[in-house]
């Protein structure tokens, strides 16, 4: 082992070899893997190999697929066997609601370019699968590109083709400390000291205790994970095929074949956790006894729909443990306030999704960025909240034991909630508000009459009518909404101009006003759809998504200078907008200063009855309207002088649900839905908000593609045809039966009662009048591209 190498992988498991291998095939070479044990000898050893095409995540199911297309590279890369079994792979359907929703699935993986699908039916799914009973299966998805490989193999074909391009590994070497140093960190290992600019965590069920070496409290959690190998099945000699990779979702299992016997693993629903605090130092490559009274209900599906299981004997239990966070997706990226301390790690699912997190990584230490969108694994998707015990013993059991139990787009679950609540909370529930939930804060969706319960369903639920009560009262008189649930950042000092100035891709706004703000990222991508206002030219806010907090903040301190000082004030500042034609009416009553003379666009801070406020004019509904933010001590107080003083003017409390349906008829876009880290400004019109005059930060990559051919992509706003559901995102769109763009968010616009869509789309099809299709939850429906803004084009009202 040398004294320094440029990057130190710490841990040799399917995951800490993934990104070995892309670091050296980046072209970095001066980088070793420190492996306590022997590789593999943590979750990766007896995993059941399997991998499979689907997750809820579309960004991760393209992930998933590099990695599935890799295994033959690494293969042949580094003369390893794998034990590639490539049998396709089939997904069942045992409800209708989840035959219709493996059929949406099916159309947004056409979407994201998964092509090797097919729709099956019941009877072909038995024909696949002979050894299957089909008894209760509606319909399932076959994908070509699924099966399983040797565990063992791949984490060493892994490490040797890394080895081949120059890195280095080394086995029986544990790690015991981390030291910061200025230029990177000082590994300690127990043979000897070795230092490095980059050091990752990809230590898998220890990943927690070398969190710890750095001071961090990572959101995650092994739980413990079952499955069987069969002894022979008969039938299956008979057989001149292998059977494919099985998940029966209603079941909670997975199958494969395994020589001439079947591997059955159980998604358990009554979880065990296991070494919350990670795995204990002493822990070898051990197994646990199997605990078959715990998986008992799993089990009988289990042998029911494998009814030769009933016949023949299990040859081998495993009882192993895996590590999860909270929502289940890995945990990766550079850690805010760690410099050159990066995690690879919670990866629940690592033979399927060790290549993608491999990749990202690598490509994010070498070039600042990693090319796919990966918001959906990034480490800045939790705040310090999800390092709480509890929390990460709820969400993490949660997502384990519904793992294979479908989750409606409305349905609202329970785990580690509530937790963080705005002070008005508790009135507002008792005024009926329904809530769902934005990085541990809870957010009123919509507010409905006591003893009211949502159907979780695909389509329309029955709160879609309660939904458009607010919509019209938004747009008729005045709503009320609890605006806590934005992020703000305090931006102060004498450089806070400059430094925002070049952070922000727009114009900076002038004193007393505020701008909408792109940010971009070194590569011309999109960072954020912010809002920017000047209060006094000293003091300066950021507005966004509450959601992507840590992800912006750690942006900001990435880009930190002398001179600024930027604070993350979300939860000291929280506040309510009122929003539509009464709004400058109730305002104005409770304001003795000329609030109601404040321009579009303006700013000021105000005395709202006995509450000190800042307060902007600004409208994501398409209204004339007013965001207040106030001290969290005056939030109820506000909430009480808005809603005295709009009483006379039928001012009504609304939720987010309504304030999505009325920023679509603005076709005002989204974070996360049209605009993401993987889109660019001109493909998504924010390109309109840029100041090209100056410079900032992914001036050179935004005027490239200023100058550069025609996006592959436009933004529009589509009309569906559609009939008691909408569009959601990731749907395909159609062209004569050309697949020719995707949806990016929809839902009904009750104001101009058309169903909506907002869609990326070839340049072809974005002509307005075109029309198209979309698939909603699986039906074909005709679609126009419409002009942007369909209510209220001119924006008379908002500007009013
Ligand atoms: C029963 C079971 C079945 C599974 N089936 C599948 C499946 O079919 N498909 C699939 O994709 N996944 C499956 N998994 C999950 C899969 O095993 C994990 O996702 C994967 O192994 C995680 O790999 P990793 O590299 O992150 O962690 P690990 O495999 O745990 O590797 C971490 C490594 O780090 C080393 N290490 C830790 N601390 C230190 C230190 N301080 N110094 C040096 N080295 C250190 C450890 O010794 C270990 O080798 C299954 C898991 C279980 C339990």
């Amino acid at each position: 082992m040398k004294s320094h190498y440029r990057v130190v992988v710490i841990g040799g498991g399917v995951v800490g070899a993934s990104v070995l291998y892309h670091l050296a095939r980046e072209g970095w070479s001066d980088v070793a893997l420190l492996e306590r044990s022997v590789l593999t000898a943590g979750s990766s050893w007896h995993a059941a190999g399997g991998f499979h095409a689907l997750n809820a995540d579309p960004n991760i199911a393209q992930l998933q697929a590099y990695t599935i297309d890799l295994f033959e590279e690494i293969q042949a890369e580094s003369g390893q066997d794998i034990g590639l079994h490539m049998t396709g792979g089939l997904t069942l359907a045992g409800t209708p609601d989840r035959w219709e929703w493996l059929q949406s699935a099916y159309r947004v993986f056409q979407s994201i370019g998964i092509e090797d699908c097919r729709l099956v039916t019941p009877e072909e799914a038995g024909a696949l699968c002979p050894i299957m009973s089909t008894e209760g299966i509606l319909g399932g998805m076959w994908a070509d590109r699924e099966g399983y490989i040797d565990t063992t193999g791949t984490v060493h074909a892994y490490a040797g083709a890394a080895k081949k391009r120059g890195a280095s590994v080394f086995e029986h070497t544990k790690v015991e400390a981390l030291e910061q140093t200025p230029d990177g960190w000082r590994v300690i290992t127990d043979k000897g000291v070795v230092t490095c600019e980059h050091v990752v965590n990809a230590a898998g069920l220890w990943a927690k205790q070398v969190g710890r070496m750095a001071g961090l409290d990572l959101p995650l959690s092994p739980l413990k994970h079952h499955y069987l190998i069969s002894d022979t099945i008969p039938a299956l000699e008979g057989l001149d095929f292998e059977v494919p990779m099985t998940v029966d979702l209603e079941g909670f299992t997975y199958m494969r074949q395994d020589q001439k016997g079947i591997l059955l693993g159980i998604y358990e629903i009554d979880h065990e956790h296991w070494a919350m605090d990670g795995a204990p130092w002493d822990y070898g490559m051990e197994l646990f006894q199997e605990d078959t009274d715990r998986i008992e209900k799993e089990l009988t599906l289990g042998f029911e729909r494998y009814p030769a299981l009933q016949e023949v004997g299990v040859k081998t239990w495993v009882n192993g443990a895996f590590t999860f966070s909270p929502d289940g997706n890995p945990l990766v990226g550079p850690v805010p306030g760690k410099p050159g301390y990066w995690v690879a790690c919670g990866v629940m699912a690592g033979f399927l999704q060790g290549g993608g997190v491999g990749k990202s990584l690598a490509e994010w230490i070498i070039h600042g960025e990693p090319e796919a969108d990966v918001w959906g694994m990034d480490i800045a998707r939790y705040g310090a909240f999800a390092s709480n015990r509890q929390y990460i013993r709820e969400t993490t059991g949660q997502f384990y034991t519904r793992r294979f139990v479908m989750t409606y787009p409305n349905e609202q679950l329970p785990a580690g909630r509530p937790l963080k609540t705005a002070p008005a909370h508790d009135a507002m529930t008792a005024a009926g508000a329904h809530w769902g939930v934005s990085w541990g804060l809870e957010v009123p969706l919509y507010f409905a009459p006591k003893g009211f319960v949502e159907t979780p369903s695909l389509h329309r639920s029955n709160a879609h009518d309660i939904v458009g009560d607010e919509c019209r009262a938004t747009r008729e008189k005045a709503g009320l909404i609890d605006i806590s649930g934005f992020s703000r950042f305090e931006v102060t000092g004498p450089n806070a101009r400059a430094w925002l100035d070049r952070m922000m891709a727009s114009k900076l706004p002038a004193r007393g006003r505020a701008r909408l703000a792109p940010m971009l990222g070194h590569d011309g991508r999109l960072k954020g759809d912010l809002t920017v206002f000047n209060w006094d030219d000293q003091t300066f806010w950021i507005t966004g998504s509450y959601y992507l907090r840590a992800w912006h903040m750690r942006w900001f301190d990435d880009h930190m200078q002398d001179g600024v000082t930027v604070r993350d004030i979300a939860d000291a500042v929280v506040g309510f907008a009122v929003a539509g034609p009464k709004s400058r009416a109730i305002v104005q009553s409770i304001c003795d200063a000329d609030i109601g003379g404040l321009p579009f666009m303006g700013c000021g801070v105000f005395d709202l009855g006995l509450i000190r406020a800042h307060v902007g004019r600004i409208s994501v509904t398409g209204e004339l309207g007013y965001e207040i933010h106030c001290d969290a001590a005056n939030h109820i107080a506000l909430r009480r002088a808005l809603l005295a003083a709009g009483a006379d003017h039928g001012v009504q409390e609304v939720g987010f649900n309504a304030l999505l349906s009325l920023r679509l008829e603005k076709s005002f876009g989204i974070w996360s839905a049209e605009f993401t880290q993987g889109y660019t400004p001109r493909q998504t019109g924010m390109d309109r908000w840029i100041d090209w005059s100056k410079d900032f930060i992914g001036k050179d990559a935004g005027l490239a593609e200023r100058d550069g051919p025609d996006p592959a992509q436009m933004l529009v706003t589509l009309q569906v045809d559609a009939a008691g559901a909408d569009a959601s995102g990731y749907e395909p769109v159609w062209q004569d039966g050309e697949k020719v763009g995707f949806v990016t968010s929809g839902g009904y616009g009750h104001t101009t009662g058309k169903s909506l869509a907002m869609a990326l789309v070839k340049p072809q099809a974005a002509a307005i009048g075109t029309a198209l299709s979309v698939h909603i939850v699986g039906q074909e429906r005709a679609a126009t591209v419409i002009a942007a803004s369909p209510y209220d084009p001119a924006g008379r009202a908002m500007r009013a």
